[in-house]
């Protein structure tokens, strides 16, 4: 899919769920990671992660096209078009949108498993934790690595 194919599917997602035309740009992000898709508030563009434009990707795709689209629609009309907002969890939702982008294997895989002593909470990391310091957020159990290099 090109950037001309992405621009008719999103203003296409945009007539039939919001019933609002999209006007902006869309464009190709070839360096996002773990980001699905952006949406900039100062000229109304979205990019969009272009490894979820494969076709076994398409789903994933349109959940991240309605995301951006749920931050334009709203903020084009004044009402909250933040995370945060309720406005925005509740048109999200309306649209059946993906609240975060779909893991494909672009995330770090974590290299450190730490396990807690006490209630046996897993805690994934990247880094390595001090586990003199860094006590289990869910019992202030001690900490003990479990894994190393877990891809
Ligand atoms: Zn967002
Ligand atoms: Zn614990």
């Amino acid at each position: 899919m090109n950037e001309k194919e992405l621009t008719q599917l999103v203003k296409a997602i945009s007539l039939k769920y919001f019933d609002y035309p999209f006007d902006g740009q869309v464009i190709i992000n070839y360096r996002f990671k773990t980001t699905g898709g952006r949406y900039h508030l100062n000229d109304h563009h979205i990019e969009i992660n272009a490894h979820f434009l494969k076709k076994k990707y398409y789903q994933d795709l349109v959940g991240i096209i309605k995301h951006e689209l749920c931050h334009y629609y709203l903020h084009v009309h004044h009402l909250g078009y933040r995370h945060r907002d309720q406005d925005f969890k509740y048109l999200l939702k309306k649209v059946g949108a993906s609240r975060y982008a779909p893991d494909i294997g672009l995330r770090k895989k974590p290299k450190y498993l730490y396990c807690c002593h006490n209630c046996g909470q897993r805690y994934p990391r990247q880094r390595r934790l001090n586990t003199r310091r860094f006590l289990c957020g869910k019992c202030h159990g001690k900490l003990f690595l479990l894994k190393k290099d877990l891809h």
